[in-house]
């Protein structure tokens, strides 16, 4: 069947002004309005019909397109299916022609019912974004890790514009309902398939999915409630963080969009190798060299903790890479009580460049122990 004329549908002639256009829409739109003819099918058609038309003819750009090439001209701003109602823009228009409820619970309200399916979703209401989570690091040392600790970071990050207080709006005003979509954010279009008619529901493009819209922009922020700025966030460290642990620090993400809560940050914890200590779990792991003799013998040393000094005794006859325990000196656990233990690993070191004096004690210890030498 062949696309009848949209001067035609609003039965004007070509040369109609855009008020003569509003008029004609305006008094065939109260025509056909669904409620004025329940259970009429071709008035409901006639209604998507006209909104069409309007939809074209009051655009400069698809009417120049329509007036030189017919549909062929316009028929690309429509999907596939051709027009649906997401594609109309002028929904303020018919707020003002069925009055200010019009899609918003008030009257008109069956019209969305008529033409969008059932309408279960409009009665869920707009919903502010949360935030972006937000993540850094952040390097301590091991002895920070130990006891704990308190660090600030600057972040640069939208903060909650002081002007509009994050509403976008000049002044703070409150945003009024989007007149498009009632509030809903989405806009729900009838889809007619060989299997019958389907309800498809899409983002309002008047709010783009927000079910609000701004009065006027906050000149501030431009209308987006939060501007670029830094901000300072104290940091509490526990003490036993491990190497690689995040913590998250709750709302200090991303500030949300218009109301929305701000998400959450999270830091990445860094332990910087440590000198001496080498870490495995709440344990750690310390190196202790000792000579031959010490050993043979058996010696009593003062060695390095992660908390001060402490005394460890090493038995006679300690070979090398015996480990020696010091319980209840390593890092505190993080998870669950108590405290890991400190490891202390020996290393015997043989003397490299002995004197003369040293040389003839050895010899005469090998001759005793009858360990060939030559
Ligand atoms: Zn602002
Ligand atoms: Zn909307």
């Amino acid at each position: 069947m062949a696309k009848r004329d949209y001067y035609e549908i609003l039965e004007l002639n070509k040369n109609a002004t855009e008020d003569e256009i509003k008029k004609s829409y305006r008094r065939l739109a109260k025509k056909y309005h669904p409620d004025l003819n329940k259970g009429d099918k071709s008035a409901e058609e006639k209604f998507k019909e006209i909104s069409e038309a309007y939809e074209v003819l009051m655009d400069k750009n698809k009417k120049a397109n329509y007036d030189t090439y017919g549909h062929a001209g316009v028929n690309n701003n429509f999907g596939r299916e051709g027009f649906e109602w997401n594609h109309f823009t002028h929904f303020s228009d018919l707020e003002d022609i069925f009055g200010r409820g019009f899609g918003s619970g008030g009257f008109g309200d069956s019209i969305f019912d008529i033409f969008f399916g059932s309408s279960g979703q409009r009665g869920e209401s707009y919903r502010p974004q949360r935030g972006r989570d937000l993540k850094t690091s952040i390097s301590i040392t091991l002895e920070e890790a130990y006891t704990g600790t308190k660090k600030s970071i600057k972040m640069t990050k939208g903060l909650k514009c002081s002007d509009c207080h994050g509403t976008g709006s000049k002044g703070g005003m409150p945003p009024k309902v989007c007149p498009a979509c009632g509030g809903s954010g989405r806009v729900q279009a009838r889809k007619d398939t060989v299997f019958g008619t389907f309800a498809t529901v899409t983002v309002c493009n008047t709010c783009g999915g927000r079910g609000k819209v701004i009065v006027e922009k906050c000149p501030k922020c431009s209308g987006t409630g939060s501007v670029r700025g830094e901000k300072t966030i104290n940091i509490d460290i526990p003490k036993g963080i491990e190497n690689g642990n995040t913590l998250r620090i709750s709302q200090e993400g991303e500030i949300g969009s218009v109301g929305g809560p701000p998400g959450d940050l999270y830091v990445e914890i860094r332990i910087i190798p440590h000198n001496i200590f080498k870490r495995e779990n709440a344990d750690l792991i310390y190196l202790q060299s000792i000579g031959v003799a010490q050993a043979a013998l058996g010696c009593s040393l003062s060695v390095p903790t992660i908390g001060g000094r402490a005394n460890v005794k090493v038995p006679a006859g300690t070979q090398p890479d015996t480990i020696l325990r010091l319980k209840g000196k390593g890092m505190p656990k993080i998870r669950g009580y108590g405290t890991g233990d400190l490891l202390i690993k020996i290393v015997v070191e043989i003397p490299k460049n002995i004197t003369s004096e040293e040389k003839d004690l050895l010899k005469k210890y090998a001759q005793i122990r009858k360990e060939n030498i030559n």
